[in-house]
């Protein structure tokens, strides 16, 4: 090497151990936006994610605070303590369960709504990062997030996604060579990596019944980018049987064009 010529730096990270670091930094600016939202409302991160839970969730019966606990990856004690200050807050109603007179069922009250339609914003800073990103960009990090989350609920380190990679309306590559390679059941239309979703209201498991691919099936062959079959749902403008008729289909088919959470 001549003289003067500066030494490289020394790698001393693995590549996983990089994407970490570049996590933890979009992680610091997220705590830091909900803690500083949140403050500016009187409730902890905590708090402002039960609001949140509680306005998405789609059981009729209504949510308990056990899974309300699950969903946020806190211990039920944790969850027990700020469901009573949101119900002191006069946000939040607990109502008897109706179907175990022993358990309780929680309701947002008038005022809960409006706080939870403003806790489920997202921190604005992130969303302007993510919305400079080239799209092909963005349609990659949301397909290694998909991978990512769906490894770490495995393993029991996330509470389950309602991800279109373990729904049963979900047909991976059904379209190969077309910019939405992907095909959605429920809309009956087909959606790219870009518009794959980890919370979908309308999801439902797949592998519950013999007509739906296993769980493990689906990711194969969203991985490996084979269609199911030859013949897959939704081609020639036909849906398979079974797929529900809902006033809500048109709420995916919406939610698909303007988000992909
Ligand atoms: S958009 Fe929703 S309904 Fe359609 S495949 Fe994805 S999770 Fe399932």
């Amino acid at each position: 090497m001549p003289p003067n010529t500066p030494t490289p730096p020394a790698i001393d990270t693995t590549p996983a151990q990089r994407v970490v670091a570049g996590l933890s930094k979009v992680a610091l600016v997220f705590r830091h936006a909900q803690w500083a939202a949140s403050g500016e409302r009187g409730l902890t991160p905590t708090q402002a994610q039960i609001l949140a839970v509680v306005a998405g969730n789609r059981e009729p019966r209504g949510v308990g605070v056990k899974a309300v606990a699950a969903q946020i990856a806190v211990t039920m004690g944790t969850a027990s303590e700020a469901v009573g200050a949101l119900v002191e807050k006069g946000l939040l109603r607990k109502e008897p369960d109706q179907s175990d007179g022993r358990a309780v069922v929680l309701t947002l009250t008038a005022r809960g709504k409006r706080e939870a339609a403003r806790t489920t914003e997202w921190p604005g800073a992130i969303v302007e990062a993510v919305d400079a990103m080239p799209e092909s960009e963005r349609a990659t990090l949301l397909r290694g997030l998909v991978g990512m989350v769906r490894t770490m609920q495995e393993r029991g380190m996330v509470p389950t996604a309602r991800m279109c990679v373990e729904c049963r309306f979900f047909r991976p590559n059904e379209h190969p060579g077309t910019p939405k390679p992907h095909h959605c059941q429920f809309i009956d239309a087909p959606i790219g990596d870009a518009d794959l979703r980890l919370d979908c209201a309308e999801m439902e498991p797949t592998g519950n019944d013999a007509d739906t691919p296993t769980r493990a099936r689906l990711w194969e062959v969203f991985v490996n980018g084979q269609p199911l079959d030859q013949h897959g749902p939704g081609r020639n403008g036909r849906a398979r049987p079974g797929v529900r008729a809902s006033m809500s289909r048109r709420a995916v088919s919406e939610s698909l064009k303007g988000t992909s959470s």
